[in-house]
Parts: structure tokens; C-alpha cells; sequence
């Protein structure tokens, strides 16, 4: 019997009441797990198999089948604060279907893991204001997933994008902006979203965008997300702005 734990990123209703659970964990990837009786057993499963929490899984083989069995959960940690607030709510949806996205079949991925995991204790925190987090996660996950889009250099040149409040387009097919030398696409972003992306948490304070920057670095990534994916992700109609 194997260990793991997991977030759950979808429940699908199967039969009288049995549950097919996505899991995102952090030992094996994302996989997939039957939990019979879900709908019924509260003993087995703690907190009745809920999203936005960490579960310990114990999980079984089932013969010939890659459904593995889901036998008995437990809470690792459960996150009370972010449950008070409808956009912390859609915001941890949004990055738990997005790393569902990118996370490997029965692979271990573990920095995506730990990156999800994250984001859960940042909303959970009342001192961090979850409205500066969702681009910063796509950029984030974009990047560990290996298809980090090139902000700082125009994809064709190479030339640095100017400090001087200059915007440049992106090209979703090359992965990157385009410098005016090099392209006529409509300029969106600029040096200072940038810098704000890629920005550690506790150097937000000082570092702020503006509402259309926010919505321009937004838009381009939502856009080179499902461009590079061909996805559209539910949770993403949730997201407030
Ligand atoms: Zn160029």
C-alpha cells in the first residue's frame, strides 16, 4: 500500500456512491483514485472528501485497471481562512486546476507540488492580499511546467525590453515579446509588470502595478496559457478582478 499526499482537484460521482477523485500529490504526480463508499463512509474519509485540504491517502492497486484504490484519508492540514473568502476560494481553485494542467501522470513533480502548496498557505494567511496573486501564478507555473514565457528579451533579437515605460508585444506561437524593430503586434506589456512577476512576496509592498497592467499581464498569460495547452480551465470563470 502506498502513501501520499494530495490535494483533490476533481470529484466525479460514480455509481450509487462510489467518488473518481483527481489527485494532485506530492509523491507521484497526478493521479486518479476510486474511493467506494465515499458517500457514505465519513470514518474513512475525513471531512468527507473535501477540495482545499491536504490529505494523507492511502492508496491501494486494483487489478488490471490504472485507477488506483482510494482506502482511507486523513487530514494534514486544513485551511480555515481562506475558506472566509470567496476569492481566496476561487483563487486556490484556479491553482489547483492549473497545476492539475501541467502536473505529470504517475510522475513525482515536486516543485510544482510545493509551488501549490504554497499559494494554499499564502491565502490562508490574513495578512496577504490574495487580489496581486493569480498572474503570478501562472507565470510561476508556466515556468516550473518548462514553458516559461520570455518577458525581458524580444524572442527574435534579443535586445532588452527599455526601462523606460516602453510596451512590446507577445507572440503565444514564439513564446515570448516581440520588440518594435522586430514585429507590429499591439504592444501590452512593459518593464514594470515584469519586475512585478517575478518579485518575492515580501517585496510586493513596494512593488505595485496598476489596474491595466494588472488586466494587460493577465490577458497575455491567460492567452499563452491556453495557446500553449489548448484548455480552458472552468475555475478560471471564478476569478474576481
Ligand atoms: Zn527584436
Amino acid at each position: 500500500m502506498d502513501k501520499v499526499d494530495a490535494y483533490i482537484s476533481k470529484k466525479v460521482q460514480y455509481g450509487e456512491s462510489d467518488l473518481i477523485l483527481h489527485l494532485i500529490t506530492k509523491e507521484m504526480g497526478k493521479i486518479s483514485a476510486i474511493a467506494r463508499g465515499a458517500r457514505r463512509s465519513k470514518k474513512r474519509f475525513e471531512a468527507g472528501l473535501s477540495n482545499y485540504i491536504l490529505y494523507s491517502c492511502s492508496l491501494g492497486h486494483q487489478n488490471r485497471s490504472n485507477l488506483f484504490l482510494l482506502k482511507e484519508t486523513s487530514i494534514v492540514k486544513s485551511f480555515q481562512f481562506l475558506l472566509n473568502s470567496y476569492r481566496r476560494i476561487s483563487t486556490a481553485a484556479y491553482a489547483t486546476e492549473l497545476t492539475a494542467l501541467f502536473m505529470p501522470e504517475n510522475q513525482e513533480e515536486p516543485l510544482l507540488f510545493e509551488f501549490l502548496n504554497h499559494n494554499y498557505h499564502l491565502l490562508d494567511n490574513p495578512d496577504f492580499s490574495p487580489a496581486v496573486l493569480v498572474p503570478r501564478i501562472m507565470y510561476k507555473i508556466l515556468e516550473l511546467a518548462g514553458f516559461p514565457p520570455q518577458l525581458d528579451r524580444c524572442i527574435h533579437c534579443n535586445s532588452l525590453m527599455p526601462d523606460t515605460g516602453a510596451r512590446w508585444g507577445f507572440d503565444n506561437n514564439q513564446g515570448g515579446v516581440v520588440c518594435p524593430d522586430c514585429g507590429d503586434l499591439k504592444p501590452i506589456v512593459g518593464i514594470n509588470e515584469l519586475k512585478w512577476l517575478v518579485a518575492e512576496v515580501d517585496e510586493l509592498k513596494n512593488r505595485r502595478i496598476n489596474r491595466r497592467e494588472y488586466n494587460n499581464i493577465y490577458n497575455l498569460l491567460s492567452s499563452f496559457i491556453r495557446y500553449t495547452t489548448r484548455q480552458w480551465l472552468v475555475s478560471e470563470k471564478f476569478l474576481i478582478f
